[in-house]
């Protein structure tokens, strides 16, 4: 058996590669460099961890993760792998073991902060070992157009200026061409062998839905489809992180807050429970993500419109690292694109960059307005084309169109009224007020009653005036303007008003979703179910005595290979996937009495 599958079954307990793993691997291994770009869950580590395993001496990682070194580390001692670390937080005696051992050719893999490489005993030290190949992680952290720039992978290239004869690998995540060719160029890369994944994550079941209660829609779906799961609930802003995260904890549901306004040591308490405890609901502004490792994050919610597709992706990634369904659901309704673009208008910088701004967020309404498939449209934006996926919410139930080409007529009218006959520009609230024919102060004060549109839109809901008003922005037949967000006419409105355009919009009305409870229990056979649950507590139980995550001692999708196959002998629960030959002698009794219901 080659060497890199037999160190796959015995250490790691799996029984084939995935993707382009097994050609990745033979080139690192054949001491050549590699470029490695894989959408987040794809399997990256064992890029770099099998050939470090595989290869003379210790495979060298650089990440810019210090917190989660020590769970790498540990994940690696419990599969069997000698692996340790070195950055900012150990003391100079913790340091000293660490060399140590690293010298005396007692490690498979060293993670090194890359601020470390900025001294020169740390080089000093690497000559004193016997270094296996040198793994970049997070690659894109050396573009400087990106939005992780870290200035200390600039100096990156001088891995291959010390040690030319070691090879590389360099990882990320980060899809677009611009980026790969500037980490080639900047990591001295341009020779190596590159490898592009598909960006698809197929298990993660993308759904965007009209905004109307968002906590009460957020909350429903965490009932109906996600009881008991993990995940995390991203907000614009910090007041709006602190309101959902109470009402998630007073309706019953676990949940932690993260912003930037947290002191760090509250936000470091919340990070490490997240990842520890299980079922537990993170919700956070964007400032929370990078390198969340954890792999059973069920669903991904947005109670606020991104700002662009990448960060959409970027985000919602961070669902079903294991490969398990999970749920990436967005809200988004009127008042986000509103807010947003008087954001773009008030924001600092020039013309080019309001631009582009705009252009970023045109595209994030495109995706929520789209009455094709979501995944085919994302995967597009990459530059990759797709057929219609079958797991999102318009291949999943097809929304309905409607003509919406007179209620259009009679709002945009409306604007153009105010404007011609009054001088006067409103929101949208005033407009829907008139359009419905209500007798509030304000139509009173300006005697709006007597405008020739007022009550004129009474086949309409409030709610699905505000969908026309969305959805008549997003597809640029209407703007928004100023600071109280007053919408006026564009260039294409008058091609509305005329008749010589169509509008088509998406109803309203929340269509039951059709896709079946998919929580991850719930996916599993009946019979199942009791130990799966029983599993899952042994693996709490065996996790907090160790103080890892859980996700360490076992996954989800080992847990549910277990509750399914019932294995009766060592040998039987050996062949199951994630059980390797460390995990199988430390647990393997244990286990079986679980199994047997001891
Ligand atoms: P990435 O770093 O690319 O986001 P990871 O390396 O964390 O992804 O891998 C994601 C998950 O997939 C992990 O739980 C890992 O153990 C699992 N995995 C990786 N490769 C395989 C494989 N060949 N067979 C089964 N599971 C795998
Ligand atoms: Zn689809």
């Amino acid at each position: 058996m080659p060497p890199a599958l037999s160190v796959l079954e015995k250490t790691f307990g799996y029984s084939s590669f995935r993707g382009q793993q097994a050609e990745i691997i033979q080139t690192v291994i054949d001491g050549g460099d590699a470029l490695v770009l894989m959408p987040t869950g794809g399997g990256k580590s064992l890029c770099y961890q099998i050939p470090a395993l595989v290869r003379q001496g210790t495979g060298v990682v650089i990440s810019p993760l210090i917190a989660l070194m020590q769970d790498q580390v540990d994940a690696l001692a419990a599969v069997g792998a000698r692996a340790a670390f070195l950055n900012s937080t150990q003391g100079p005696e913790e340091r000293a073991r660490v060399e140590a051992a690293f010298v005396a050719g007692e490690l498979d893999l060293l993670y090194l902060a890359p601020e470390r490489l900025r001294v020169s005993s740390t080089a000093d030290l690497l000559d004193r070992g016997t270094i296996a190949l040198f793994a970049i992680d997070e690659a894109h952290c050396v573009s400087q157009w990106g939005h992780d720039f870290r200035p200390d992978y600039l100096q990156l290239s001088m891995l291959h200026e010390r040690w030319p004869s070691v090879p590389r690998i360099a990882l990320t995540a980060t899809a677009t061409d611009a980026t790969r060719k500037e980490i080639a160029q900047r990591l001295d890369l341009t020779q190596a062998k590159q490898f592009v994944s598909s960006f698809d994550r197929p298990n993660i079941q993308y759904r965007i839905e009209a905004k109307q209660q968002p906590l009460q829609q957020l909350l429903s779906l965490l009932r109906t489809e996600h009881a008991g799961d993990a995940g995390i609930v991203y907000c614009l802003s910090r007041a709006s992180v602190e309101k959902a995260a109470e009402f998630l904890v007073e309706n019953g549901i676990p949940a932690l807050p993260y912003h930037a306004g947290l002191d760090a040591r509250v936000r470091a308490s919340n990070q490490s429970r997240f990842l520890r405890e299980e079922g537990l609901v993170m919700v956070a502004t964007i400032a929370f993500g990078m390198g969340i490792d954890k792999p059973d994050v069920r669903f991904v919610a947005h109670l606020d419109l991104p700002k662009s597709v990448e960060g959409y992706y970027q985000e919602t990634g961070r669902a079903g690292r294991d490969g398990l369904p999970a749920t990436a659901w967005l809200a988004y309704g009127l008042q986000d694109v509103v807010q947003q673009r008087r954001m773009i208008d008030q924001s600092e910088g020039d013309l080019a960059h309001r631009r582009n701004l705009t252009a970023h967020l045109d595209a994030m309404l495109a995706l929520c307005e789209t009455i094709e498939c979501r995944r085919v449209q994302l995967l597009a934006y990459f530059g990759q084309a797709s057929t219609a996926c079958g797991n999102c919410d318009t291949c999943l139930s097809p929304p309905e169109t409607w003509d919406g080409t007179v209620p259009a007529q009679k709002l945009l009218s409306t604007v153009v009224r105010l404007k011609r006959e009054r001088n006067q520009s409103f929101g949208a609230g005033h407009l829907i007020d008139i359009l419905l024919g209500k007798s509030n102060d304000r139509v009173r004060q300006h005697s709006h009653d007597e405008l020739s549109t007022y009550g004129l839109g009474q086949e309409l809901s409030e709610q699905e005036w505000r969908g026309v008003v969305r959805q008549l922005l997003a597809q640029g037949l209407l703007a928004v303007q100023g600071e109280y967000g007053i919408l006026v006419l564009t260039v294409a409105s008058a091609t509305v008003l005329s008749g010589s355009r169509k509008v088509m919009l998406r109803r309203e009305a929340p269509r039951p979703s059709k896709a079946a409870k998919r929580a991850i229990a719930a996916d599993l056979p009946g019979e199942a179910l009791p130990l799966f649950e029983r599993l899952r507590s042994w693996r709490a139980e065996q996790a907090r005595e160790q103080g890892v995550p859980a996700y360490i001692v076992f996954g989800d999708a080992t847990l549910r290979g277990i509750a399914v196959t019932r294995p009766a002998t060592l040998a039987e629960l050996g062949g199951i996937s994630g059980v390797g030959e460390k995990k199988l002698e430390q647990y393997g009794e244990s286990l079986l009495e679980v199994v047997s219901g001891l």
